[in-house]
């Protein structure tokens, strides 16, 4: 079995997700794909946020360019037959639960901090839940279910930290022992242990997801599939001169993640190297360069 997890520029555009699409049906292997918000949504939730809590209407515009991308991208990739009843469900999720949640946040200027915060982490999740019910209309034979079900955080002294105790049980209770051949799941989102609030792993925290998955399974490996060529000597995108390093040790890849690097988030590296689980980081765009194996 391998988790295999794909970022937001790998599920924010037709092209892209039709490469996802190869990628997983080509795989014979059982696998659990763990999916980001398409590219720059959970930027955007945000952003409507602000807007919604500052008074502008400007939101609804933005909510509704969400809705449209959504909705075009369900027409060009899901498998026939899937298409309406995905266009129902991203049109619920939209027009009925974040169009309300921004009208509270826009209406109620004196929430409670806390209550806010709680209102941001429930329509953040929406990125996840959007995306991967594209993914999941998209794929052949694939069995969506939801990571807030087992990935669980706990709030310590106002620190919000996985909970690996109760994810771990959970995720053996999930998937142990299934013959579920394509698992989707959205990356990124989870639950609070104690409150079964909304709560997430941090911002690029889908990586995450998909080593906490890889790990609890023992996966054979973790696939972070990407928009660049595998982990580099810098961020290509400053550094002309980047390079892909073929294969690098836990070690230097958790030093790298630490200083910047944002092709993985830090808490990924952990888990894998725990077990000895490899990791390839991989182009969606270019599925067939070598890539990047961490080992
Ligand atoms: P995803 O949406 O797939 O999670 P991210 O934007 O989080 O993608 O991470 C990929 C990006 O990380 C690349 O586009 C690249 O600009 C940036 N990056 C920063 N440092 C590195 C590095 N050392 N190697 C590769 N990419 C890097
Ligand atoms: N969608 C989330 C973010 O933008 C998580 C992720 O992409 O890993 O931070
Ligand atoms: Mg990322």
């Amino acid at each position: 079995m391998k988790v295999l997890k794909f970022g937001g520029t790998s599920v924010g555009s037709v092209e892209s997700l039709l490469n996802v699409k190869k990628i997983v049906e080509s795989c014979t292997e059982q696998m659990i794909v763990a999916v980001s918000a398409l590219g720059g949504v959970t930027n955007q939730l945000l952003a409507m946020c602000d807007m919604a809590e500052a008074h502008d209407a400007a939101w609804e515009q933005t909510l509704e360019q969400v809705k449209q991308r959504h909705l075009d991208i369900i027409d060009a990739v899901c498998i026939d037959g899937t298409k309406e009843q995905c266009r129902q469900v991203i049109e619920q999720f939209i027009d009925g639960n974040l169009r309300s949640y921004y009208g509270m946040l826009m209406v109620n200027q004196d929430l409670e901090d806390v209550v806010r915060s709680q209102v941001r982490d429930a329509i953040v999740a929406h990125g996840e839940i959007m995306s991967s019910a594209i993914v999941s209309c998209m794929i052949e034979n694939a069995i969506p279910h939801f990571s807030p079900r087992f990935i669980k955080t706990r709030d310590i002294e106002g620190q919000r930290r996985l909970d690996w105790e109760a994810t771990e049980e959970l995720v053996k209770v999930e998937f142990e022992g299934s013959e579920e051949q394509r698992v989707v799941v959205q990356g990124f989102i989870a639950e609070d242990v104690e409150t079964g609030l909304k709560t997430n792993l941090g911002r690029g925290g889908s990586d995450y997801t998909g080593a906490i998955l890889a790990a609890i399974l023992n996966a054979s490996c973790l696939e972070i599939w990407t928009d660049v060529d595998g982990f580099m000597t810098a961020d290509p995108r400053k550094d002309p001169n980047a390079t892909v390093i073929p294969e690098m040790t836990y070690e230097l890849a958790q030093e790298m993640c630490d200083a910047g690097a944002k092709v993985i988030y830090p808490p990924t590296i952990a888990p894998v190297a725990g077990k000895g689980i490899p990791v390839w980081v991989k182009n969606t765009f270019n599925p067939t360069a070598p890539g990047t194996v961490i080992k």
